[in-house]
């Protein structure tokens, strides 16, 4: 058995507002980005991390995170694309062939060993589980006039977050059909655009997780789990005063 993380940090971080990318501010004492990294490495499931950062950034990432961290799962680090799904692609193809895929937002620094335990666990019965929360607050469609279109009922809301699991050849395989999609090539798109339907084509643009990848691309059912609602993903300048508070929580 074979298990890979992905860890995303090739994003700008353009809502923080701050010099230095959201994944390397610094949160006590460590980068944001150690957090997750630490609880991969220290984690008995997790055979390697693939490391996806910014464009550029590689060495300086094998330096700090590898050299002076000591990371030694970290076995490649590659460089990601524009959008968090391009990132995502890179990082499924550095993976290679393995038997599950952990993909994960290296700006959510409070994953825990016990959520990663929850993870194989519930991946032992299906092939793909995302941790998520039951949300707390109301939550209404607002239409393009800002007036309420319909409110949701609740029970049955969750906000969904990061480490997405799955069984490696199921989200390559729905990857690679979601990617097909958005080649630049107009041959070999072409080609792909000839085996699919509308229906697909349209869900494909609207694609925001991976879970997503697989349900549209897949049909395939995807098991929600609970994660933990200090599982957060650093986004604002407000997020980063939480997660300072939050911080006391977990060892350093
Ligand atoms: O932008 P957002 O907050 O949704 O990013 C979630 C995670 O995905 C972050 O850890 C970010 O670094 C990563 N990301 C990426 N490549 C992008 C955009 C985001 O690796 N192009």
């Amino acid at each position: 058995m074979k298990n890979i993380a992905i860890v995303l940090a090739g994003g700008s971080g353009s809502r923080m507002k701050s010099k230095v990318k959201k994944q390397y501010i610094t949160l006590g004492n460590h980068p944001v980005l150690w957090y997750s990294l630490r609880v991969f490495q220290e984690s008995p499931r997790i055979d390697e991390v693939i490391l996806v950062c910014g464009s550029g950034e590689e060495e300086r990432c094998r330096r700090e995170f590898v050299d002076t961290y000591g990371f030694s799962k970290i076995r490649k680090i590659t460089a990601g694309g524009k959008e968090r799904y391009h990132s995502v692609y890179e990082g499924l193809k550095a993976a290679g062939s393995c038997d599950y895929i952990l993909i994960h937002d290296g700006a959510r620094p409070f994953i825990s060993n016990e959520m990663l335990e929850r993870i194989f666990d519930c991946l032992a019965d299906c092939p793909a589980c995302v941790v998520g929360m039951p949300v707390k607050d109301t939550i209404k469609v607002r239409n393009t006039e800002g007036f309420v279109d319909q409110t949701l009922p609740r029970e049955h809301l969750w906000t969904v977050q990061t480490p997405q699991s799955f069984s490696y050849p199921l989200i390559r395989q729905a990857y690679d059909k979601s990617m097909s999609l958005h080649y630049d090539n107009a041959e070999q798109r072409q080609e792909a655009r000839a085996q699919i339907n509308e229906k697909e084509r349209l869900e494909a643009r609207t694609i925001t997780d991976d879970a997503m990848v697989l349900e549209t691309m897949m049909n395939v059912p995807v098991k929600l789990i609970e994660g933990s609602y200090d599982n957060i993903k650093i986004t604002t300048p407000e997020d980063l005063a939480v997660a300072e508070t939050l911080l006391g929580r977990y060892n350093d």
